[in-house]
């Protein structure tokens, strides 16, 4: 299928919905007490996934848009890391029940960066202040040149253990303009070690967009990845937002592809993937038959939040380190993002609270119909309206919305069902920016949606 180039909606900023309401939302007037009410509020009955956030990489790609740096010292890595575990030990006593942890996630910046045994003591502070399933997964970003021999085995003496790596692009000539050289025989051994460790998942990121790039890049990227046969696939598009992340100045700006060019570049890594036996997962994710990710898509099971598409099923998330987000039935809470702000607030007896938001419940029946959107690419207004508990016809402003794109040819409106049309699947994220109540306050902060 040839994806249609439709700049009306291509061009447009509009949020990823990792979250809604999206975190531009966000405020300081949710903060330390509603957090706590929000924590306390866990029951037996809940299950949890963590998110602990690593913000140091050793050199800064140009083209990165996460909150991350290059410490000047060791001492700051490691005084770091000792207030994330005065973090994890607060945040653990303000959780009375015994819920399970069923999901880890450690992202960045690089988890790697830090020494084995030092990610080893992070884990383990989190076992001892939380009850984890046995069956509990623990994933890990990482960075394949500088994932150690040491990293891998300490890693896979964990029951289940998934590592996700940077890759981007392969060419060393695209490696250049983003300043992140890295030779894909490091990529290859690094995927031979984690096998041989009887690591049990591999994902690869890809990236599309990015200075230098083309078809015939993206394309020889995603078959040499996916000769490699990982599990899974994330495929990004470069965000030029240079005014807000300030390193991305570095990039050549006369080197970024155009609208029509991207959306090129996506479908190429689509198809290529496509061709080697990955199923498309949402709108940017690819999964092999048979991994988990897949099978959950396939039964209508699969969520969203802020890695993305997950199989993770808890009902809360909470987030530890600068800048990471929880997210709770109740809304969101987001970390002080300043590493000395972070350090001051956990060493004055606080939780590092800097800012979130409560869900109202109009909100919540838009978040419903949003997720589902961006990971079915259908949603049934009716079966939202009943679980919400209200009238199908809430959604009538949001329906009237769509009119344009349904003459465009889109989205097919067929009441109580909302579907993307083939044509329109590259642009859901218009189509869920129909039901955002938010959307068009504040756009231009967004990321566009090719
Ligand atoms: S390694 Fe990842 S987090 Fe670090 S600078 Fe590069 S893209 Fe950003």
């Amino acid at each position: 299928m040839m994806t249609t180039y439709l700049p009306q909606y291509a061009l447009a900023t509009v949020p990823r919905y990792t979250s809604y309401p999206p975190a531009t939302q966000f405020h300081s007037g949710v903060g330390e007490s509603v957090y706590r009410d929000w924590l306390g509020a866990i029951g037996l009955q809940d299950t949890l996934s963590l998110y602990v956030h690593i913000p140091f990489c050793q050199t800064l790609c140009w083209y990165c848009g996460c909150h991350t740096s290059v410490p000047n010292s060791n001492e700051r890595v490691l005084n770091y890391v000792e207030t994330l575990k005065l973090e994890i030990a607060r945040v653990g006593a303000c959780v009375s029940s015994s819920a399970k942890v069923v999901q880890v996630h450690f992202g960045g910046g690089t988890p790697n960066f830090l020494p084995p045994k030092i990610l080893a003591a992070i884990i383990e502070t989190l076992m001892e202040q939380f009850n984890f399933d046995p069956g509990a997964e623990i994933s890990v970003e990482a960075d394949p040149r500088s994932l150690s021999k040491e990293h891998i085995s300490t890693l896979a003496g964990y029951a289940r253990v998934r590592v996700s790596l940077g890759v981007q692009d392969v060419s060393p000539d695209v490696q250049k303009l983003i300043n992140r050289i890295q030779p894909f025989e490091e990529v290859q051994g690094v995927v031979e070690q984690l096998r041989a460790a009887g690591v049990e998942g591999i994902n690869m990121d890809l990236m599309y967009g990015l200075p230098g790039q083309s078809v015939a890049h993206v394309r020889k990227s995603a078959s040499m990845c996916a000769a490699l046969e990982p599990d899974r696939f994330a495929v990004f598009g470069y965000a030029h937002v240079p005014w807000f992340k300030k390193h991305q100045r570095a990039i050549d700006e006369s080197r970024l592809a155009g609208g029509q060019e991207r959306l090129d570049q996506a479908e190429a890594a689509r198809a290529t993937l496509i061709g080697f036996g990955y199923a498309p997962i949402g709108i940017d994710h690819f999964a092999k038959p048979g991994d988990s990710l897949f099978k959950a898509h396939s039964e209508g099971r699969l969520r969203r939040n802020f890695q993305g598409y997950t199989v993770d099923p808890a009902s809360a998330l909470i987030g530890f380190g600068a800048s990471s987000i929880g997210s709770f039935q109740a809304g969101y809470i987001q970390n002080e993002p300043h590493l000395g702000k972070y350090r001051d607030a956990l060493k004055s007896g606080g939780l590092p609270v800097a800012r979130g938001v409560v869900v109202s419940q109009s909100e919540r029946r838009a978040r419903a119909v949003i997720e589902r959107l961006m990971c079915n690419y259908e949603v049934d207004l009716q079966q939202v309206a009943d679980e919400e508990n209200c009238e199908i016809s809430v959604f009538l402003p949001a329906i009237s919305n769509l009119e344009p794109l349904c003459s465009d040819g889109i989205v097919e409106v067929e009441l109580p069902v909302v579907r993307a049309t083939p044509k329109g699947r590259p642009y859901i994220r218009n189509i869920a920016a129909c039901f955002d109540e938010h959307y068009g306050e504040s756009e231009q902060r967004y990321s566009r949606v090719v």
